[in-house]
């Protein structure tokens, strides 16, 4: 069946943004996918700098609109802020998240960090997500991932098709396995690798993979499509080529997160 649900890639960008000609291919700004059907947002899966984009790909937004989030380090939520609709008055924002989002969020997004305080914001209620959310037919799972502070992953099925977003996540523990068993199946696995393997080693703790890690996630869960994600900031366009072209050797169809790359639901 033909799907008008899909979801974009707005930013892909790890740790921090970054702006400059070598980073024009996959951008500069950081974590944040867009939800939606018949073109209007229904939601977003973390609130990084890549967020201010949405409009550009032709979006509008719902009635409500809920934005999940993966855990609060700073390239997630920076462009929660800046988020229009959450400081309308008629704004139907509901933030979703592990532990407590209402906490994280407004300890900084607010004076000083933030010229106006997020916990007076009219447009936007929180909520601990502790299960499935529906979501104009779209179902949105959470999962525990490898991080510091703690994060979660999340699951979107759709009427047609599914994808899975990991994008902070350290391989190598026996949490990997039951990230499996949450993602078995998707159609499409966007997943973090931030690193070579050869880097990995003197960034054991830091909360991030490989692009091998990646693969082997892609491999296990049955995935048809491998997107790498959650680039260095320091990674250049044809650095992430080529990550991507050695990455294809082990799993074909593997390719790196642009702005305004879309995946069908
Ligand atoms: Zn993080």
């Amino acid at each position: 069946m033909e799907s008008n649900a899909r979801l974009i890639v707005l930013g892909s960008r790890g740790s921090i943004p970054v702006c400059g000609t070598e980073f024009a291919v996959y951008g500069g700004g950081t974590t944040s996918f867009a939800l939606a059907v018949d073109d209007q947002v229904v939601g977003f899966i973390d609130a990084g700098t890549g967020l201010m984009s949405w409009r550009s790909y032709g979006l509008q937004p719902a009635p409500s609109i809920s934005v999940f989030f993966t855990h609060y380090h700073w390239d997630h939520i920076q462009g929660l802020s800046m988020l229009d609709l959450v400081w309308a008055d008629d704004g139907s924002v509901m933030v979703r998240g592990p532990a407590d989002p209402r906490s994280a969020l407004t300890s900084v997004i607010t004076p000083p960090w933030f010229p106006a305080s997020l916990a007076d914001a009219p447009g936007v209620r929180f909520e601990r997500i502790a299960g499935s959310v529906e979501l104009s037919g779209l179902t949105v799972t959470p999962f525990g991932v490898e991080h510091p502070q703690g994060a979660v992953g999340y699951r979107v099925d759709g009427p047609s098709s599914s994808v899975a977003v990991v994008t902070d996540h350290e391989a190598g523990s026996n949490v990997d396995a039951s990230i499996i068993d949450v993602i078995r199946g998707v159609d499409a696995l966007i997943h973090d690798g931030q690193y070579l393997p050869e880097e990995a080693v003197t960034h054991r703790g830091w909360g991030h993979s490989t692009w091998e890690d990646a693969v082997t996630a892609a491999v296990a869960s049955g995935a048809d499509r491998l997107i790498l994600t959650s680039m260095d900031p320091r990674r250049t366009d044809d650095e992430v080529d080529a990550i991507v072209h050695t990455a294809r050797r082990q799993f074909h169809a593997t390719e790196a997160a642009y702005p305004g790359l879309s995946v069908s639901l």
